[in-house]
């Protein structure tokens, strides 16, 4: 496999060309973590930062597969190529479809403008975040115009990958209260956009009024200059399965990202979104470093000697390696 890569110095001109097999290939470089992903990542870097990236959550259950699925049509329609990255930390596989997918997005399986793909924990450098980045950033250098990643759950730190996206749609469904809690109580971030599926349920307009109620209390924080010329998070009501609402959801997401774009908050995002990512990787690779140079070290034993039976704090002993690293 690793042979067979490296002497392939066409991979990285078919992914550019859009050739789903040597995008598919690529990212499994990556995931896997291979030295053939990174140098691929550094040879198409400078043809991405083209796509629209969205970035999907919220709880399981609610319709989020459902709904990426109804967008995919609907951008398929207008002619765009699309790429589906689905990530879920909680589950133990590493390769092929979520079952979700399979049944969901099955419609799109045959159609080579849509590059659906799932990925799960994995443990290697910057783990499962750092390898769904350099996924959306091989679907973008591979020309997918739209690049929809859902994410499975809330509240994770693994999840971080949707505030990469450019914009942010939470998805919830009446009776989501957990959901609406954490956006009151400032544990969730604000998002971009957020989608009320399921609103053939009696309770959504409950459910809408409720948001609206944490998005003003929101704004209390600001000042007027603040929230004057801000991007105001619109509520949308959808029944993904059937595709209502999916048309007004297609047209909020546009308008946020000329919003974004005129506002000069795209460029912003961005750089803050890749300063995080270099960061991450960073720290990744300082403590692998760290973890190698100290395994079988005999003064961490006996550092931790020390700590154990309470004659040294933990951050003393810390420091100590440190000084001891740097000296
Ligand atoms: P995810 O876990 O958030 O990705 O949710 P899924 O897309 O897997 O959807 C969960 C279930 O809700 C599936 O059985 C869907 O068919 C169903 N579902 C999705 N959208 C709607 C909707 O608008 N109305 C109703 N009643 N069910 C829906």
């Amino acid at each position: 496999m690793i042979a067979r890569a490296m002497a392939d110095p066409t991979l990285a001109q078919r992914l550019l060309d859009g050739d789903p097999r040597a995008l598919a290939r690529a990212i499994t470089l990556v995931e896997n973590d291979r030295p053939e992903g990174w140098e691929l990542v550094k040879e198409v870097y400078p043809h991405s930062g083209k796509a629209a990236i969205v970035g999907f959550t919220g709880p399981p259950g609610v319709g989020k597969s459902t709904l990426i699925g109804a967008l995919t049509k609907a951008r398929r329609e207008a002619g765009r190529t699309v790429g589906v990255l689905s990530i879920d930390p909680s589950s133990p596989f590493t390769h092929g479809a979520l079952l979700g997918d399979r049944i969901r997005l099955g419609e799109h399986f045959l159609d080579k403008g849509v590059f659906i793909r799932s990925m799960a924990s994995r443990g290697a450098l910057g783990g499962l975040a750092e390898a769904a980045l350099q996924t959306a950033l091989l679907l973008d250098a591979a020309g997918r115009q739209d690049v929809f990643v859902e994410t499975v759950g809330v509240g994770q730190a693994e999840i971080d990958i949707v505030d990469h996206a450019d914009t942010v749609v939470l998805v919830l469904m009446p009776g989501s209260g957990d959901s609406v809690q954490a956006l009151k109580a400032g544990v969730m971030e604000i998002p971009d956009v957020i989608v009320i599926n399921k609103a053939d349920h009696p309770l959504t307009d409950t459910m809408v009024r409720e948001i609206r109620g944490v998005l003003s209390l929101a704004n209390l924080d600001r000042s007027p200059e603040q929230v004057r010329g801000r991007w105001s998070v619109p509520i949308v009501k959808t029944e993904a399965a059937r595709g209502d609402g999916v048309g007004e959801l297609v047209e909020r997401l546009d308008e946020h990202r000329a919003h974004i774009l005129a506002a000069g908050q795209l460029q912003e995002r961005r750089r803050r979104n890749l300063r995080n990512e270099v960061m991450a990787i960073a720290t990744a690779r300082m403590r692998r470093e760290l973890e190698q140079e100290l395994s079988g070290d005999s003064e961490l034993q006996r550092l931790l000697d020390e700590v154990v039976q309470r004659r040294l704090d933990p951050a003393s002993a810390a420091t100590l390696l440190l000084e001891r690293r740097s000296a």
